[in-house]
């Protein structure tokens, strides 16, 4: 197993540009007054399809070579990345296969369609979605790209954090919203080659600390699916890869609770004017509720998506 590197990183940057949005930095001098610090907002709810994932996926699907073009790509997603590997497969004139849940909810269903992709169901109680996108993945010559455990889907997120340092010069700290570790990992990547003072966290949900006993224990730590309002982090297990890479470069993982987060997607809407799923309000969250010393620091925060169902949103902001 070959780490990617901050080369990596790079390379991807240059791939993506003309293709992903240079997204904004945002301040708030209402936070930087509270916390006696300076925050940095790098805004990837302003990303292509509303979250850092198309960066991944652009950059994963950019590599293949004319056969795999020919043939397409294939995933396994009811998330951000479904859509991130539709939108690029599109750009980039491939047929993509996106194997979803029956009940996955019907915006989801749609928007993927609407990029152009086939959308193949599956019955989660009795059919395991991995089993069936390895049958048609080997049926049709499909590549697979998986969510997170890829090093191009590594490199390509890394590129969010290369391009705020660019905007900003250094951090003291990033905190970086932690689910399967793509984003983490492409993070510390990034932190590490030019803001090598810079401490990277990641910040997970309380119900689901897998990472943080992961990099505690230093070894892969499995749980089962952790029951919160941040859909995007979910998951049950960090990656090889993005394991490989968090526990050379990550500082320590931080939580915050469905509450904390409430509170953070709260203040982006109502002080600066922008829509945040919960998963991308993790950071933000963890920085406010004083898991991490914050004064005289320059603080970094990641705020990985904006997808969010427009009723459920209403109900948390007026909750
Ligand atoms: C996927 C996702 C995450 C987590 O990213 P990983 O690379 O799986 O850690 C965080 N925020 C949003 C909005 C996402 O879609």
């Amino acid at each position: 197993m070959v780490l990617p590197t901050f080369s990596d990183v790079q390379a991807a940057a240059q791939r993506l540009r003309g293709a992903a949005h240079v997204t904004p930095v945002m301040r708030s001098t209402t936070l930087d007054q509270r916390h006696q610090a300076q925050f940095s907002f790098k805004c990837e709810n302003l990303q292509r399809m509303g979250a850092f994932k198309f960066r991944g996926a652009f950059n994963a699907l950019s590599r293949f070579d004319a056969g795999q073009r020919q043939a397409g790509v294939i995933t396994f997603s009811s998330g951000n990345h479904a859509q991130a590997i539709a939108l690029s497969a599109r750009l980039l004139g491939m047929p993509a296969v996106i194997v979803m849940p029956l009940d996955a909810p019907q915006a989801k269903l749609s928007a993927t369609r609407a990029y152009g992709a086939e959308v193949v169901l599956y019955d989660r109680f009795t059919q395991d979605r991995e089993e069936l996108t390895r049958k048609l993945s080997a049926e049709r010559g499909l590549t697979l790209i998986p969510p997170y455990d890829h090093p191009d889907v590594i490199a390509g997120q890394g590129t969010a954090a290369m391009e705020l340092f660019e905007q900003v010069g250094e951090l003291d700290l990033l905190l970086v919203p932690l689910g399967g570790g793509g984003l983490l990992a492409g993070s510390a990547l990034a932190a590490h080659a030019m803001s090598p003072a810079c401490r990277v966290y990641g910040v997970e949900p309380e119900a689901g600390n897998d990472g943080q006993q992961s990099l505690r224990a230093g070894r892969i730590v499995r749980i089962d699916t952790p029951k919160t309002i941040a859909d995007g982090a979910q998951t049950q297990h960090l990656g090889e890869y993005t394991f490989g890479v968090i526990k050379n470069h990550v500082a320590d993982v931080l939580t915050a609770s469905d509450q904390e987060l409430i509170e953070s997607m709260k203040f982006l809407a109502e002080r600066m004017k922008m829509v945040v799923e919960p998963t991308g309000c993790l950071g933000l969250a963890a920085a406010c509720h004083g898991k991490v010393p914050l004064q005289g620091q320059r603080v970094g925060i990641l705020l990985s998506g904006g997808n969010v169902d427009l009723h459920r949103l209403a109900q948390w902001l007026s909750s």
